[in-house]
C-alpha cells in the first residue's frame, strides 16, 4: 500500500494543514482503490497537491464531526464538480454522516449539491460490524475523545492499515490494532496525558507491545511541535524494533 500525508496538523497549525491521509491499495478484487481518510478545512485545497484526476478518489473515511476532519468536504467536492467528475463517490462515517455533510455542504455552497454530476454513495458504519467495501474490510473502534470518534482498520488478504482519528487509546481501539501493517495515530502531546488525546509515550507503548512496525504520529500540538520536533524525532531515532515517523505533509510510505 501507499500513504501520502495530506496534512499533519491539527486543527489550529498555522504551519501544517489538518490531519488528512491519502491510501492506496489493492481491495480483493484487484483493483487499486484509493480512499480519503479525515478532511478538514485545510486538507482540502492540500489535497490537490497529489491528486490531479477529480475521478480518482473512491471514498472519503470521516472519523468524527469537529471541523478539522470533516469541513473540507464542501469544498472538495465542490472542485470535483468544478473539474467534472462522473464517477459515483462513497462517503463513510458514523451514524449521522449524511445529515452532516448535507448540512455542511448547504451552508458553504448553497443549492450546489443538486448540480453534481457524480452520485454520493453514504455510508454509516458503527463499531462491532465489520464492513465490505470497495474491496476492502473496514472495521471501527470508538476512541475517548469530546466528541464520539471511531478508528478505523482497513484490511485486505495480506494488508491491514490503522487510523485513529482523534483521541485516547481505549482498550477496543487497542484492540483494533492488532495485526496492522501500519498505525497511524494522533499524539497531542509527548507525555503528559491530557483528556481526550495520545501521547507519543503511550501510542509507541502500545505499538511495541503489540509488535508492529511502522507508526507515524499526526495532529501534534502545534507549539509542541514546533519546539520540540528535532528532540522528538532524535528520542524516536533511537527505538530499535519499531519505525516511528514524525512525517511532513506530502510524505509517502510505500509498505
Ligand atoms: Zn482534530
Ligand atoms: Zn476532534
Amino acid at each position: 500500500m501507499r500513504v501520502i500525508f495530506v496534512g499533519v496538523g491539527e486543527a489550529c497549525d498555522e504551519r501544517y494543514p489538518n490531519t488528512s491521509i491519502l491510501v492506496k491499495i489493492f481491495g480483493s478484487e484487484g483493483k487499486k482503490r484509493c480512499f480519503l481518510l479525515d478532511c478538514g478545512f485545510s486538507a482540502a485545497h492540500a489535497f490537490w497537491n497529489y491528486v490531479t484526476n477529480p475521478e480518482k478518489l473512491d471514498a472519503i473515511w470521516i472519523s468524527h464531526f469537529h471541523g478539522d476532519h470533516f469541513m473540507g468536504v464542501p469544498l472538495l467536492l465542490l472542485r470535483m464538480w468544478e473539474m467534472g467528475r462522473k464517477r459515483p463517490l462513497t462517503i463513510i462515517g458514523q451514524k449521522g454522516i449524511v445529515d452532516v455533510v448535507e448540512k455542511a455542504m448547504e451552508l458553504s455552497y448553497p443549492g450546489f449539491m443538486n448540480r453534481f454530476r457524480f452520485e454520493l454513495t453514504f455510508i454509516e458504519c458503527e463499531p462491532g460490524i465489520s464492513r465490505e467495501i470497495l474491496g476492502c474490510t473496514w472495521s471501527f473502534a470508538e476512541t475517548e475523545h469530546s466528541k464520539r470518534n471511531l478508528a478505523v482498520a482497513i484490511e485486505t488478504s495480506s494488508e491491514k492499515l490503522f487510523y485513529s482519528g482523534d483521541g485516547r487509546p481505549s482498550s477496543d481501539s487497542v484492540e483494533l490494532i492488532s495485526g496492522s501493517t501500519i498505525i497511524i495515530h494522533e499524539a497531542f502531546h509527548v507525555r503528559d496525558e491530557v483528556p481526550g488525546h495520545g501521547t507519543v509515550k503511550n501510542v509507541v507503548e502500545i505499538a511495541r507491545n503489540r509488535n508492529i512496525k511502522h507508526l507515524a504520529l499526526v495532529h501534534m500540538q502545534r507549539d509542541v511541535r514546533k519546539w520540540r520536533e528535532l528532540q522528538i524525532r532524535r528520542e524516536l531515532a533511537k527505538l530499535e524494533d519499531i519505525n516511528v515517523y514524525l512525517p511532513l505533509p506530502g510524505e509517502c510510505l510505500e509498505l
